[in-house]
């Protein structure tokens, strides 16, 4: 099995996307998170969805349209939000805002327009989908807090944390997706780098004591070996994905500096399977 059939978020911009997945003249390819296929229901964790999700790495549907109601640029930056009320996409600008210069410290910042949209549900995607990021690197959808609170329970990641803190998250995990598209190298755009990245974000801005009960809930003792950072666990078990990832980063030598790393391509979370 070649990695390459798992990598993802391949940018439309890209001629030689990634091959598994599929776009078609309406269609665009997106990634769900946490990824869709997650969030078991009783079908077991790892369903025929997941199997699904883990070949192809992401799926394609076709964007919402029409929808709400406010749009906002943000001040100083290329973000604009679009959101169901004017002080919801401004309280979406400044957490962007204050992502934005984390992102910096670790290398990776915007360089083209993102939009962000803010809905009470997101048609054509799984009703366990907090958000997701179109593969484009342009462009997010992230359901609004209401959204939210109707689908935690349905989550092992988020159920017992505040839906306003879970969706503050899941704005600053895809504004990191999105950065990283629009920052690494081509090479280095593989579904595990992408939600180290992602997830390490996201982590940094919870509040600490929701960091800490998740790494405790999900982590394992240290040192967590890159290996264990992989594109399987990012797909069946996100939350323990986040809880790692986060150890992962905070371990000496590690840090922004592997993040830094990872833009560059000098290493990668990819496993090549031979
Ligand atoms: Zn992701």
């Amino acid at each position: 099995m070649s990695a390459n059939a798992t990598s993802s978020c391949q940018s439309s911009n890209n001629p030689n996307a990634a091959p598994g997945i599929d776009k078609n003249q309406t269609g665009q390819a997106v990634i769900c998170h946490p990824d869709y296929a997650s969030q078991s229901r009783g079908d077991g964790l790892i369903g025929q969805k997941t199997v699904a999700a883990f070949a192809l790495g992401a799926m394609v549907l076709s964007l919402p349209t029409g929808a709400p109601a406010e749009t906002v640029v943000c001040s100083e930056s290329l973000v604009s939000v679009t959101a169901p009320n004017a002080s919801r996409a401004q309280s979406v600008c400044a957490t962007a805002m204050a992502t934005l210069p984390k992102l910096a410290q670790c290398g990776l910042r915007l360089s083209h327009p993102l939009s962000i949209t803010v809905l009470n549900d997101l048609p054509g995607v799984s009703d366990t989908c907090f958000g997701y990021y179109v593969c484009d690197g342009h462009r997010i959808f992230v359901r609004s807090p209401g959204g939210i609170a109707e689908i935690t329970q349905l989550s092992r990641l988020y159920k017992d944390i505040a839906p306003e803190v879970v969706f503050d998250s899941i704005v600053v995990y895809e504004v990191s997706h999105a950065a990283f598209e629009q920052t690494a190298c081509e090479d280095a755009l593989c579904l595990a780098n992408h939600e180290y990245v992602a997830y390490v974000m996201q982590m940094w801005s919870f509040p600490l004591v929701v960091r800490q009960k998740i790494v405790e809930q999900f982590g394992q003792d240290e040192p967590v070996e890159p290996i264990r950072l992989n594109d399987l666990i990012a797909v069946i078990a996100p939350e323990k994905f986040a809880a790692l990832a986060w150890q992962h980063f905070n371990q000496p030598g590690n840090g922004c500096d592997f993040v830094r790393a990872l833009v560059t391509g000098n290493v990668s979370l990819e496993i090549l399977w031979q």
